[in-house]
């Protein structure tokens, strides 16, 4: 279990609420939603909302265990313990957010506007 930032909408996620990002498990789920999501790593939000037999997937929708928060897409990385960490000056995601708090009303803006 660790947390990775959705290579579609930059979003914090964990891969346990998240098939593990679809990636390893890609063929399972219907991707005519989204071709080009297929083999990124994302978020249970940008996930398929259905498996290739038709049936419905819990994702396509954020799960709400935390609340969704989006950072400056494709800064971060994944530490050696699982945690996000802004690959640039290696502060974690929480000191990133008190650092520069600009930077994040940026990637929520972002959002809204796609
Ligand atoms: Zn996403």
């Amino acid at each position: 279990m660790s947390l990775f930032q959705c290579e579609n909408c930059g979003c914090l996620e964990n891969t346990a609420l998240s098939a593990q990002g679809f990636k390893v498990m890609a063929r399972m789920f219907d991707w005519s939603y989204a071709p080009n999501l297929k083999g990124m790593r994302i978020c249970s939000a940008c996930g398929p909302s259905q498996y290739n037999d038709g049936k419905s997937t819990e994702f396509g929708k954020w799960h709400n265990v935390f609340s969704r928060e989006f950072y400056p897409l494709g800064e971060f990385v994944t530490d050696e313990v699982g945690n996000l960490k802004h690959a640039a000056t290696g502060l974690s995601s929480g000191q990133f957010k008190k650092q520069f708090p600009d930077r994040m009303i940026e990637a929520a803006k972002r959002q809204e506007v796609e």
